[in-house]
């Protein structure tokens, strides 16, 4: 579950950018279902328009933060340029060290969402709220 708004914001930027963006979402999990509270951008320290890596000083800032407030990591954003919304093979080796819901998004508006479950990845619902 994510605000319009929010997943709004996180297309527009990857629309914007000319590299990959990325970040958290924030929020709560209830069993299978996890609702963003926050949307929280990080540095892609590769700067590339094909791949990311979240700078880990402001990985750990932002952490500390949402834990602060009693919020947990529920996803993980990035965008593609001029590929579609799947996740990658690079993406997979992301997926099993951050076993978390990754959305991801285009440059021309369209996300999916996936979660990996053993050597399998499954496209999950995004619920707009
Ligand atoms: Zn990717």
């Amino acid at each position: 579950m994510i605000r319009q708004g929010d997943l709004s914001l996180i297309i527009k930027t990857a629309e914007k950018s000319e590299v990959e963006i990325c970040g958290f979402l924030f929020g709560k999990r209830e069993g299978e279902n996890a609702s963003v509270e926050i949307v929280s951008f990080i540095t892609n320290r590769l700067d590339s328009p094909n791949a990311f890596e979240m700078e880990p000083l402001e990985m750990v800032r932002a952490i500390d933060d949402a834990e602060a407030r009693g919020l947990q990591v529920v996803g993980i954003f990035h965008s593609h340029l001029k590929c579609p919304p799947r996740p990658s093979g690079h993406d997979l080796k992301g997926m099993n060290l951050w076993p978390v819901v990754w959305l991801i998004v285009d440059d021309r508006g369209n996300y999916g969402a996936y979660v990996l479950e053993g050597d399998k990845i499954r496209e999950v619902e995004v619920k707009l709220v």
